[in-house]
């Protein structure tokens, strides 16, 4: 493919989307609402700072306004279930995101089960979980919605294709494996017990690689042709593929970083802001 290949770019994606939300914002602060996003920190893990950072970050620049609560790494389940239940309780907070892994002693699905479901913005809880199971989710999981939203933005035709995805986690895996049922693609989801992974990918019209594991999916893994999505973020800005070798063979990849990345961000923003006009609606 190498020459024809399309970069999927997720800044152009998240600029449009965006972009679209800046009237809303406008709208909403015609009426005396700010959309707002608290996000919440647990421990000092410096790749999750980062992440909470740059999320804080994109909500400044829109004009959205974030509160970042940050406990201690020996903060227990109990008062972390406080923490996330004060700002339940807050109306000026309209969107809650734990950033994801907490430390190890934290029962973290205790943690997101706490969330109440109207400021879910990353679906995190079973209810957001199952809501998006069956297609009617306000609030899917931010980046299996962004590898739906780069697949529509180049409007790339998902129903009948075959989709395998690398990875079966509860935030990526599992939802973009339900998302891409819903739209009629035939889903494979592989995990770390799957066996002849590399003949099983090969299936796959539409690769998401979404491992964890820098570089792992191979360009002798692809059909020539197949459009990989690569939500993998590792240390030193690396994707789950290897990205040189597939880029030779797919017709469509997305690059790490500006990829899935950027566009993650901007679906949370997009949620935050539906968030806050379910409130305005409501009053
Ligand atoms: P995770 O919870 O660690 O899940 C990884 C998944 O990969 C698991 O289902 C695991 O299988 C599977 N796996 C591990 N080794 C495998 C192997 N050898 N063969 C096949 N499958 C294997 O990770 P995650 O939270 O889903 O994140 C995945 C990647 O996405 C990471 O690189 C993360 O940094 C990135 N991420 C990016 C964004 C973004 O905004 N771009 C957001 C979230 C996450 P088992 O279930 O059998 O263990």
């Amino acid at each position: 493919m190498s020459a024809e290949t399309l970069i999927l770019d997720g800044n152009r994606v998240a600029d449009a989307m965006k972009a679209s939300l800046s009237n809303r914002i406008k709208n909403l602060s015609d009426q005396g609402i700010v959309p707002c996003l608290a996000t919440v920190l647990v421990g000092d893990d410096p790749a999750s700072a980062t992440y909470v950072r740059m999320k804080g970050n994109a909500c400044k620049r829109l004009g959205i306004q974030s509160i970042r609560v940050v406990l201690p790494e020996h903060t227990t389940t109990e008062e972390l279930i406080a923490a996330i239940n004060k700002l339940n309780d807050d109306n000026s907070v309209h969107g809650i995101l734990l950033q994801h892994p907490v430390p190890k002693h934290i029962d973290e699905r205790a943690a997101f089960e706490a969330i109440h479901i109207d400021k879910d913005v990353d679906g995190v809880t079973t209810l957001g979980f199952a809501q998006n199971a069956f297609g009617f989710a306000e609030f899917p999981s931010c980046t299996p919605a962004a590898i739906m939203a780069i697949l529509d933005y180049y409007e790339i035709p998902v129903e009948g294709k075959h989709a395998v995805v690398i990875g079966r986690s509860p935030i990526l895996g599992k939802p973009v494996s339900m998302m891409l049922l819903n739209k009629n693609a035939t889903v494979t989801t592989c995990h770390s017990k799957t066996a002849n992974l590399a003949d099983i990918v090969r299936l796959g019209d539409i690769v998401v690689a979404a491992v964890g594991k820098p570089r792992f999916v191979q360009g002798d893994w692809l059909k020539p042709g197949a459009i990989v999505l690569d939500a993998g973020y590792n240390p030193g800005n690396i994707g789950d593929v290897d990205y040189d070798a597939c880029w030779e063979v797919a017709s469509a990849i997305t690059p790490v970083p500006a990829g899935v990345g950027p566009v993650t961000i901007a679906t949370l923003l997009k949620h935050t802001v539906d968030a806050a006009e379910n409130i305005a609606n409501k009053r």
